[in-house]
């Protein structure tokens, strides 16, 4: 057992307002591809372009070309053990919230009850004309028809944060009163440079938390992080859990 999981679960057992941020690093064991997944989603569409809302107004035609595959690789993906992990840990009374930069809905299929969604969920579809709200598995992707809002007919966006645009006011202030009252933060496969997400774990540092990294490699936080546990969060955290039920 890494020694680091070990000094993690002393200060995780001290702690009172415990939180995690999540990021893509730990679907990735689901099947889902982060930003570095060789021959990934994101190796095919490059996400500058595929995931600004600059192009999605200018051709939405070809960003749902992206999106389609995106569904249908979210739709199929099930919750890994690192998600689990971080239900237990809600369950155990450890964990207050889970603020996750994800889209694909792993945390709730895990049993994670406050969640904090930063960047949206791509399981709604949105029209960016009238506002109507649709579930995306009321339409039939798999025919790669683009889903037209039914009272407008204009092209359904994903309810998810595309680069350019604001993140929801709810889990901006939401998250911000979780980042300040924490006294430990776990940051799970993210690396830790999309802003405004980014800035959560910087904030609870300075106000004097704890934070314990969870990843496959240094990331731009590892500096600032208290602990570093190398290696896959499906792997990790459950070792974590296992050693606070004890
Ligand atoms: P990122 O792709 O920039 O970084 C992923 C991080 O996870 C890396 O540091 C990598 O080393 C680490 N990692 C990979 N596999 C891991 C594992 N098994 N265990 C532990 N760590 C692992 O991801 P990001 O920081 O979340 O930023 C990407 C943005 O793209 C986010 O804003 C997110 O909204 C979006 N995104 C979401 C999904 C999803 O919903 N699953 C997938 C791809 C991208």
């Amino acid at each position: 057992m890494d020694n680091n999981i070990l000094k993690a679960a002393g200060i995780i057992k001290k702690s009172k307002n415990m939180i995690a941020l999540t990021g893509a690093g730990i679907s990735v064991e689901s099947g889902i591809p982060d930003f570095r997944s060789a021959g990934g989603l994101w190796d095919r569409y490059d996400p500058a372009i595929y995931a600004s809302i600059q192009s999605f107004i200018r051709m939405p035609e070809k960003v749902w070309d992206m999106i389609f595959e995106m569904i249908e690789v979210t739709e199929g993906a099930a919750p890994n053990s690192a998600h689990f992990a971080l239900a237990k840990l809600e369950n155990m009374n450890y964990l207050k919230a889970v603020i996750t930069q994800n889209i694909d809905n792993l945390h709730q299929e895990a049993g994670s009850k406050n969640v904090i969604e930063y960047h949206g969920n791509a399981k709604q579809l949105v029209c960016m004309s009238c506002g109507a709200e649709y579930g995306a598995s009321e339409f039939d992707i798999s025919t790669k028809e683009i889903p037209r809002c039914k009272d407008c007919r204009k092209i359904l966006k994903p309810s998810v944060v595309f680069f350019g645009e604001n993140i929801p006011f709810n889990a901006l202030s939401e998250s911000q009163k979780f980042a300040e009252a924490a006294d430990a933060v776990l940051v799970v496969g993210t690396s830790a440079v999309v802003y405004p997400a980014a800035a959560i774990p910087r904030t609870a540092k300075s106000r004097g938390a704890a934070l314990i990294e969870f990843n496959l490699e240094r990331t731009e936080l590892s500096s600032y992080a208290d602990i570093l546990i190398n290696g896959s969060a499906g792997k990790t955290l459950p070792e974590l859990v296992k050693l606070l039920e004890n």
